[in-house]
């Protein structure tokens, strides 16, 4: 009822004085970045974009991109998906005007675009006329045994920089229409699946080509980017942590098979806590430590967050305060529980 939202809006309010870490969203459309404002968000600190290549309408031209036989055919069809990205970029930044967007490029492997029903590969094959077999054997050319360890994040955006180049040249241009609608918009290109720093620094100077002026940073979700992340630092604006990913890679857990056997480790005690909801402080959280430490003194204006699920959780919300994060990012319903979160730390410590 009004009167409760009345209270927690004033509960908010003072929550948000108090705080030190700003509190951002991870949001992929304009509709969730405009829910998620209405629940506090301070920006978006993931705008994954996969979501984006999904869409009926331009997954065929996705998958004639991935299925190209080289990057002059695979460069005609990005070309055909530019103004689609520019019109969701200009969506999301319009949705969190004033606030900073941070766009994280392509990440997950090609073939999860793909078809995979003989059915599916019909319809497909028939709209971008080549044979079922000769379609067949281009998906077959994409399998990957260890697809999570495999071909996907910056080692995507390397072996195919087309892509990338496609994504930077949207959000540019999009906010170039913001700022001719008079909006201002802030928008931060974000690397995925770093570990050496030479991949950053290879991306950053081929993209900052295009967009000399916008923030560039790095997720930081394998060990080892955390173990070199002064290295990295050298060549990232901001850093966020991925928390999800570095979880996994970090256990050597599989975030999308764990959950039988961590049951059985929660009842036997060999665990206290999920991993996957709450920051590991021993193992995962000394390596979010240490990446802090190393980025900051090689960097000192290094901006620093999280935008994993833990982002949302009170506990390691508290864990990201006491580091000195910038700022945590979370899913749009668990706004109001990290920003509590984040008060509660500043009282607490
Ligand atoms: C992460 O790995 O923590 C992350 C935020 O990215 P994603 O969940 O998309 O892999
Ligand atoms: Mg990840």
């Amino acid at each position: 009822n009004a009167e409760l939202s009345g209270d927690f809006s004033i509960f908010m309010d003072w929550a948000k004085e108090i705080r030190h870490m700003k509190v951002r969203a991870n949001a992929d459309t304009p509709r969730d970045a405009q829910y998620a404002r209405s629940f506090g968000a301070e920006g978006i600190g993931l705008c994954r974009t996969e979501h984006m290549f999904f869409e009926e309408n331009r997954l065929p031209v996705v998958r004639q991109m991935i299925l190209s036989k080289n990057s002059l055919e695979r460069k005609a069809a990005l070309d055909k998906l530019l103004p689609f990205q520019r019109d969701d970029f200009v969506g999301i930044l319009s949705a969190m005007e004033g606030y900073e967007v941070t766009i994280r490029l392509l990440d997950p492997p090609l073939h999860e675009f793909l078809p995979h029903t003989d059915k599916d590969m019909m319809t497909l094959a028939a709209q971008l006329g080549f044979s079922l077999e000769d379609l067949k054997q281009r998906v077959r050319a994409l399998h990957e045994a260890n697809p999570m360890l495999g071909h996907r994040g910056c080692r995507l955006g390397i072996s195919h920089p087309e892509i990338y180049e496609m994504q930077v040249r949207a959000i540019l241009e999009a906010s170039e229409i913001c700022k001719e609608q008079g909006k201002k918009v802030f928008p931060e290109i974000m690397i995925p699946l770093v570990g050496i720093e030479t991949e950053l620094k290879w991306l950053r100077d081929r993209l900052q080509k295009i967009a000399p002026n916008l923030p560039f940073g790095t997720m930081i979700e394998v060990p080892r980017a955390a173990l070199v992340a002064d290295k990295i630092a050298r060549h990232a604006d901001f850093f966020s942590f991925g928390t999800n990913d570095l979880t996994q890679t970090t256990y050597g857990f599989s975030r999308d098979d764990s959950a039988p056997f961590l049951r059985v480790y929660k009842q036997e005690h060999i665990l206290e806590e999920d991993p996957f909801a709450v920051i590991d402080q021993d193992g995962v959280g000394r390596l979010i430590k240490l990446a802090c430490e190393l980025g900051r003194k090689e960097n000192p204006g290094l901006k620093l967050g999280i935008c994993g699920e833990h982002g949302g959780e009170p506990a390691s919300v508290q864990f990201c305060n006491n580091l000195g994060l910038n700022y945590v990012s979370c899913s749009p319903f668990r706004i109001p529980i990290a920003m509590l979160a984040a008060a509660q730390a500043v009282v607490k410590k």
